[in-house]
C-alpha cells in the first residue's frame, strides 16, 4: 500500500530539489505536494529539511484533515493550504509554493503581474493575481489562493510568496517557473520604459492559436 506511493514521494523530493536548485526557495522554505484523489492521500514535503539531503521517504503521506499515514518527520507548516486548494480546486493534483524572489516582491508591494507576455496566457491562463493576506500556516490562506485561482493556475500570496498549480508535479513547477519569468520581465520592463499589456484583440488571437477556452 505505501510502497507503490514511493515513485509519487520520489517525485515531490525531485520536484522539491529543482525548485531550490532554480533559486525559487531559499533555505527551508516553500514546499511541494501531489494529491492521489483515488485514495484520498497527499504526499507532501517534511517541514524544515534541508532539501540538499530530502529523501524521498522524507515525504509525509496523509490525508486532508491532517491523518499521517506515512512518515517520521512532521509535514510542511503550509499542508493546510495544500489540503484547502485540493479541496476547493478539484482538477489540481500539484500545489507547489514558493518564496521565488522577483514574483514576491510584487505580493510586498501588493500588485498583480499583469498579462504582459505571450506565455502567460498557456501557462498561468493570464495575468499573476494576488491572494488576500492570511496568516501563514492557515486554512485562510488557502481559501484565499483557491478565490485568487477560479480562473488562474497561480497567484502571488500578499506579502508571502507565490502558489502555483497543475494536474501533474511537472505542470505545476514549469507554472512555478514562468511567475518567476514574467515577474522578472515585467520587472525589467519597467525600468526601461512602461510595459503595455495584451490588447484583448490579440489576446483572443492567442487563446485560438493554443486552444484555450
Ligand atoms: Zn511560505
Amino acid at each position: 500500500m505505501i510502497e507503490k506511493y514511493y515513485e509519487i514521494q520520489e517525485k515531490v523530493q525531485k520536484t522539491a530539489l529543482k525548485s531550490y536548485e532554480q533559486n525559487l526557495v531559499a533555505g527551508t522554505s516553500g514546499n511541494v505536494s501531489y494529491y492521489d484523489r483515488e485514495n484520498a492521500i497527499m504526499a507532501i514535503t517534511a517541514t524544515n529539511l534541508d532539501y540538499k539531503i530530502m529523501t524521498p521517504e522524507d515525504v509525509v503521506l496523509m490525508h486532508l484533515d491532517g491523518e499521517i499515514i506515512y512518515g517520521d518527520l512532521r509535514p510542511s507548516s503550509e499542508w493546510q493550504m495544500h489540503a484547502e486548494i485540493y479541496r476547493g480546486l478539484s482538477h489540481v493534483n500539484s500545489v507547489i509554493h514558493t518564496h521565488s524572489p522577483r514574483a514576491t516582491s510584487f505580493a510586498v508591494v501588493h500588485e498583480d503581474i499583469p498579462l504582459i507576455l505571450v506565455e502567460m496566457l498557456p501557462f498561468i491562463g493570464g495575468d499573476i493575481p494576488r491572494a488576500k493576506f492570511a496568516l501563514p500556516g492557515s486554512v485562510e490562506l488557502g481559501k484565499e489562493a483557491v478565490i485568487a485561482m477560479q480562473n488562474r493556475n497561480a497567484c502571488l500570496l500578499e506579502n508571502h510568496g507565490v502558489v502555483a498549480v497543475g494536474t501533474t508535479l511537472d505542470q505545476a513547477y514549469i507554472r512555478a517557473v514562468y511567475v518567476e519569468d514574467a515577474a522578472k520581465i515585467y520587472h525589467f520592463a519597467r525600468q526601461v520604459g512602461e510595459p503595455k499589456v495584451l490588447s484583448n484583440e490579440n489576446i483572443d488571437l492567442l487563446r485560438k492559436k493554443y486552444n484555450l477556452k
